[in-house]
């Protein structure tokens, strides 16, 4: 059996035995199941062990390619064509990702049900992507190699005079000149004030000697993900940005070691916003978040993530940061992969305070 055809029968082991077939709509999810990463697919998994790829005809061959061990049709009603084949094959029941369908997609679902029921999956795929195996994690780790290379190579560009928007652009061709894909998600540059401001966008500002210089960015390799934050100082840094910088790291340490297997999310994002607090200020974003085929999923670690214990082999981010509006801000992120002794970095750039 393939990766991918294990993943398809731990989909239908998890979902009720009385739901005769499962319809993916959400991509990264057909494409963890399949292997297939075209831009249009949708996947029906039948009670039967029939599985069934929809893609549009740019698609066929490549589909073909990736996804040998299963069924191909050549259609554009992607969800409803499936959903007329389940009940033709007698389907009475119809799982479907109810958090990833439009209202106007499940019209045109529940026409082609015919009087069929659907009923929701729930977040089925998703839960299974949160654990990684060795060639998912090679992925990680080669994203994570080439956000570490990107800001070696960019450090040497922050000098006085250069632009965010420049910034940003030569962590991307950097990124890219390496193997990426892609950003892992929009590059965040922030000089200065702008630093204070969390998902700041790049924009024309000059880089001036005595500002703080925040990267916030990442690369996709293989469909995978990472996510890096480090903040420097523009020439010698003044006491405040040290101490602030210190400050981060700090927590940034400590949250890094009680990421164990077992942990609770929401009392690892309590821990940080306790720390942070500490320091006479509020952390304004969610501790961190698992990462994979896309850049936030499950494991979530904010203050309404579940209690469900953090299991090993999870990738996870690690971002307290503290934010002084008007006048800085330092976020310090890593990738990590969570362990029994506790967060074991995949980023690993440099965390103390660099003066450029
Ligand atoms: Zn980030
Ligand atoms: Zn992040």
């Amino acid at each position: 059996m393939t990766v991918t055809a294990l993943r398809r029968s731990d989909v239908l082991a998890r979902i009720g035995l009385d739901v005769d077939a499962v319809l993916l709509t959400k991509l990264v999810n057909v494409r963890y199941l399949t292997g297939f990463t075209g831009s249009n697919g949708a996947l029906l998994l039948r009670r039967d062990g029939a599985s069934v790829l929809a893609t549009d005809g740019r698609y066929q061959e490549q589909a073909r390619a990736q996804a040998p061990d299963v069924e191909l049709i050549d259609t554009r009603m992607l969800g409803p064509d499936l959903v007329s084949a389940a009940v033709r094959a007698g389907g009475r029941r119809v799982a479907i990702e109810r958090h990833h369908v439009t209202l106007a997609a499940y019209d045109l679902l529940l026409a082609a049900a015919d009087g069929a029921e659907l009923v929701g999956a729930g977040e089925v795929v998703e839960g299974l992507r949160v654990r990684k195996d060795d060639e998912e994690i090679a992925a990680l780790q080669q994203a994570c190699a080439i956000t570490d290379r990107a800001f070696a190579a960019v450090l040497e560009h922050l000098r006085p005079g250069i632009t965010e928007r420049e910034v940003a652009w030569q962590l991307l061709s950097a990124m890219r000149a390496d193997g990426a894909e892609s950003a892992a998600f929009e590059t965040i540059v922030a000089f200065g004030p702008h630093s204070a401001i969390p998902h700041h966008r790049p924009t024309d500002r000059v880089l001036e000697r005595g500002d703080l210089v925040k990267l916030d960015f990442g690369a996709r390799a293989g469909g995978y993900h990472s996510d890096m934050t480090r903040t420097v100082v523009c020439g010698p840094a003044a006491e405040w940005q040290r101490e602030l910088h210190a400050q981060v790291l700090e927590v940034q340490q400590q949250c890094s070691a009680a990421t164990v297997v077992g942990a609770v999310p929401v009392e690892l994002d309590r821990l940080a916003r306790r720390l942070i607090a500490g320091h006479g200020n509020d952390l304004v974003h969610g501790l961190g978040h698992g990462v994979g085929l896309e850049v936030h999923e499950q494991p979530f670690l904010g203050p309404l993530s579940g209690a469900a214990r953090l299991e090993d082999r999870v990738p996870v981010t690690v971002e307290p940061g503290i934010y002084l509006p008007g006048r800085g801000g330092v976020r310090i992120e890593d990738t990590v992969l969570v362990g029994p002794q506790g967060a074991h970095p995949l980023t690993t750039s440099p965390r103390d305070l660099i003066e450029t």
